[in-house]
């Protein structure tokens, strides 16, 4: 399987073969591919906590609830930890450990992959980020972990002129990707495939277009990008 772009479309059993594990939990601190991975995805009778800044280029992520497990009720109600009782580091505590040691310029930023799950199955690669800075806030009731993620630039290869081409990538929310994602019934709104999906945007960022609203993204299929892509070089 070659990288995924962001936007692309992909089957929770794709993600898992393409991250080399069967993927459970939303933060993923160095797999055994070496590689860190964030999941994301809408809590139950939740908002997203999750939000998108800086038109696109910026994620900010909460970090996760301590397990539901010994005597723990409801994890929405306490403190998000960066330790385990036995003192070990949590994924927020090994994900603020990477980021505190970039902003003191003692190593570079993590790269993490982030994935979206749209609905039960259907997943969307988000990009590769980078991890820029991580910090505990209240969230009103309790201390919540944020993090916060750049967007690192796709390379995109168009077979078709046989170049590659920078583009610069944007994140498309997570509301505007449900919104797309109902509207076009889950196909290509060109030829009405459902293999190999892509959130397309419509105009290109490096046209003027936006991520941020449903009506310049669309899903397409692979076939029918490149034929797009065809046509603007
Ligand atoms: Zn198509």
């Amino acid at each position: 399987m070659t990288m995924p772009h962001s936007g692309d479309v992909i089957s929770y059993i794709e993600m898992c073969l393409e991250e080399g594990t069967s993927l459970q939990r939303g933060m993923n601190y160095r797999l055994a591919t070496g590689r860190s991975v964030i999941l994301m995805s809408l809590r139950k009778g939740a908002p997203y906590a999750d939000r998108v800044e800086d038109q696109g280029r910026t994620l900010i992520y909460e970090g996760h609830d301590v397990p539901k497990f010994g005597g723990v009720v409801n994890p929405k109600l306490l403190d998000q930890e960066l330790q385990n009782l036995g003192g070990s580091l949590t994924q927020n505590g090994l994900f603020s450990a990477a980021a505190a040691e970039f902003k003191l310029g003692l190593r570079e930023s993590e790269i993490v992959r982030v994935y979206e799950k749209i609905r039960d199955g259907v997943w969307v690669f988000n990009g590769e980020f980078e991890l820029v800075d991580a910090w505990g806030e209240s969230d009103g009731n309790r201390r919540v972990f944020k993090f916060k993620l750049h967007l690192t630039e796709d390379v995109e290869t168009t077979l078709a002129v046989s170049q590659i081409h920078h583009e610069h990538t944007r994140l498309i929310p997570s509301t505007v990707k449900q919104e797309v994602w109902k509207r076009d019934k889950g196909r290509c709104v060109i030829c009405g495939s459902t293999k190999n999906l892509h959130f397309d945007h419509d105009i290109p960022f490096s046209k003027g277009g936006t991520s941020l609203t449903a009506n310049n993204i669309r899903i397409l299929c692979v076939n029918c990008n490149l034929a797009k892509s065809d046509k603007i070089e």
